[in-house]
């Protein structure tokens, strides 16, 4: 299983696209602004997006890259999220104001865009892949995923969405087998007052939910969503994290940075 990261920023700047990752070139996980660096050929390949909520930040480019592909698929792409993430895109975006009800065109019957609601805790197969919708703790109704190949077999990829502190995600993914896990770190110590009420993680907050995990088996952990004006700060802070292990002479994590154009192939050896 590949996972394409698209975008992994907090915002965009030159060289910075918000969330999104392309699994296996069939699958995308969110569609913030690095979708649109697809070709319109891959474009066309995508069948089933998967949103975590209805952030601008995630959903940016769902509006252009169905127009893009209106016209040339013959079947609709298949939007999934909560209840309350679709109805914040039929409310603000496809309107008709914003954006056309891409849901109703060309036809109700043969729509280039159909809605299918999640709960949490839902375990989806779609296209040889599992797919579990986690809780996330967010300012709006908010999910995590945890993506596995059913074949060839993997562990789980799993994505934290935008999440404050979160032991019912940590609760679940105890339970699985994981390859690797990418969660969110969105703001520098510095701004840990706006990540506390815009429901996010510092640094600080990263080293709490990473003191759940269980695992004897350490896997990677991915760093994302970070707001590129804080980033170097953000990296200064996570690193102090494992310094304060080994001083502690626990086993570091293996922390990692996400970088737009990278590929995570599952299983990591
Ligand atoms: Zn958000
Ligand atoms: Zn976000």
């Amino acid at each position: 299983m590949k996972i394409r990261v698209l975008g992994c920023s907090g915002t965009i700047a030159r060289d910075c696209r918000t969330t999104s990752f392309l699994i296996d070139d069939e699958i995308l996980i969110d569609a913030g602004t690095g979708v649109g660096d697809l070709e319109l050929s891959e474009l066309i390949k995508i069948d089933d997006i998967f949103l975590t909520h209805c952030h601008l930040d995630h959903i940016a480019a769902l509006p252009l890259m169905l127009d893009a592909v209106a016209s040339l698929r013959n079947t609709p792409v298949r939007v999934h999220g909560l209840v309350e993430t679709i109805q914040s895109l039929k409310d603000h975006i496809f309107n008709n104001q914003i954006w056309p009800d891409f849901s109703k065109i060309p036809s109700i019957n043969k729509p280039f865009l159909q809605y299918h609601p999640l709960n949490i805790g839902d375990v989806l197969n779609i296209k040889q892949k599992k797919i579990h919708v986690l809780p996330a703790t967010h300012i709006v109704p908010a999910t995590g995923y945890a993506v596995k190949s059913i074949k060839p077999e993997t562990n789980y990829w799993i994505f934290s969405g935008d999440t404050a502190h979160n032991p019912d995600f940590w609760n679940t993914v105890n339970q699985m087998p994981i390859d690797a896990l990418v969660i969110e770190t969105a703001f520098s110590e510095q701004e840990k007052n706006i990540a506390m009420l815009s429901k996010h993680l510092s640094p600080s907050g990263l080293e709490e939910e990473l003191s759940y995990i269980k695992s004897s088996k350490s896997y990677p952990i991915y760093i994302t969503h970070t707001k590129p004006a804080a980033i170097n700060r953000i990296f200064v802070e996570v690193e102090a994290i494992n310094k304060r292990r080994v001083c502690a002479q626990l086993d570091p994590y293996d922390i990692r940075w996400l970088h737009t154009g990278q590929v995570i192939e599952l299983p990591i050896i």
